[in-house]
């Protein structure tokens, strides 16, 4: 993590105001400025916390906000402590520490014991710009909640971030959902991850979510989930690879004069179209962005040289040959439709899937259009396993979408992907 001082700007930064407003000592949502107020935050969190009191966030301050970030720190028991006692002492339910600690006996709590207390906030934020960084976080803290939840990678990055996934559910029926195959469409990956974690909330407390009892999709589903398939381009998209950098520098030259870098950075870190470089009619695909100029690594829309050439798009493809899903969905942002069909393939039960996903989310079913209908997962994994596969458009309006309208894109969706679980089940 980066040394944050008044003056500081970006993604990190948004990071240490969301900690400290959970915290309580910030009241402004984060804008990403370290100026007076954060710098006036940050002083007052040190000196409750036994820090020096310098204003500026170096190692120990990082460590000391990471449980804001995680949601959840690791607390010593003492003589006489109960779990509704700490429950009670750190605002939390009596439910949600015994989640967090299965193996602990509640009734023969040990003096110097460690227990993992959850803290009174969801983990994953809706508020700021959603870097790697961020997702780390989530990761972790989700999985030392909801220990039930296993966390796995799928591969690496260029530059050598891991391919995060999380898995729920001990079910047959095996399901993927993927996000952020595009940078400028990072929105997607706190979206599905907010599911995963209203769906591990509601599990462990017996519940629904999105009309489902989430015993049931437990019980019935194994849902594997891809928050970001392209956190390089991510991270650039959202300023979290600073200018100056030897990758931004590298992005700069490829990006030329067009306008909007690096917020609408598409590609990954190479300058490939992660979404174009599945073996899916990628000659097609590379005809039809060729013909519209898009000729080399840049922005937006390079197939690449070949299929597959780049590691994430490969990892994806690789682990869905490992695990042979039953249904997949891909999540991007253009304008609240659902893509369901790749050329002449006509899965079982698709087309019926489709219409009810499209129900529950109030989007359009369509056919792809032909500019776009080559090369995306959806289509390799159509074409593969003749099974339903789609892609869902959330959200309106012109990439990166405004954080303003999660709250929205995200109801629209929890129905969705709760019925996506057990779509194939019957
Ligand atoms: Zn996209």
């Amino acid at each position: 993590m980066n040394l944050l001082r008044y003056g500081s700007v970006g993604p990190q930064v948004e990071l240490v105001q969301l900690a400290l407003q959970r915290e309580g000592a910030l009241r402004e949502d984060p804008d990403g400025i370290f100026g007076a107020r954060t710098r006036a935050a940050v002083t007052g969190f040190q000196r409750r916390n036994g820090l020096a009191a310098d204003g500026v966030v170096g190692k120990a301050t990082w460590q000391t906000l990471t449980p804001w970030l995680t949601g959840c720190r690791t607390v010593t028991v003492r003589p006489g402590d109960t779990f509704y006692r700490l429950a009670v002492r750190w605002g939390v339910s009596l439910r949600s520490v015994e989640t967090a600690n299965p193996e602990v006996d509640p009734l023969n709590l040990q003096p110097g014991q460690k227990l993992v207390l959850p803290l009174p906030f969801e983990v994953v934020p809706a508020t700021i710009r959603f870097t790697s960084t961020a997702l780390s976080y989530c990761a972790e803290g989700l999985a030392a909640r909801y220990p039930f939840l296993e966390t796995d990678s799928a591969g690496q990055s260029v530059l050598g971030k891991p391919l995060r996934l999380l898995r729920f559910g001990r079910g047959r029926n095996a399901v993927f959902f993927n996000a952020a195959h595009h940078a400028n469409e990072w929105i997607t990956a706190p979206l599905v991850l907010r599911f995963l974690e209203r769906l591990c909330a509601a599990y462990a407390s017996g519940r629904a979510v999105g009309g489902v009892m989430a015993s049931e999709l437990w019980n019935r589903c194994t849902l594997r989930l891809l928050p970001m398939v392209n956190p390089d381009g991510v991270d650039l998209a959202t300023g979290e690879i600073a200018p100056g950098s030897e990758a931004y520098a590298q992005a700069l030259a490829m990006n030329g004069s067009r306008a909007g870098f690096p917020e609408n950075w598409k590609a990954n870190i190479r300058g490939v179209d992660l979404n174009l470089q599945y073996p899916a009619g990628w000659d097609d695909a590379r005809r039809i962005k060729f013909s519209q100029g898009y000729t080399k690594p840049g922005p937006r829309d390079y197939v690449g040289s070949a299929p597959l050439t780049e590691p994430e798009s490969r990892a994806v493809y690789d682990y869905s040959l490992r695990n042979p899903f039953d249904l997949t969905l891909s999540y991007h942002t253009q304008g609240q439709v659902i893509y369901w069909k790749y050329d002449g393939f006509d899965p079982p039960h698709a087309k019926v899937i489709g219409r009810r996903l499209a129900a529950l989310s109030g989007y359009a079913l369509e056919l792809t259009p032909e500019e776009s209908a080559y090369a995306g997962y959806k289509d390799w994994f159509i074409q593969q396993f003749d099974r339903p596969g789609y892609t869902v458009e959330a959200g309106e309006g012109v990439s990166p979408l405004p954080l303003g309208q999660f709250e929205e894109i995200y109801r629209a969706n929890e129905p969705l992907l709760a019925y996506a679980m057990l779509a194939t089940v019957g």
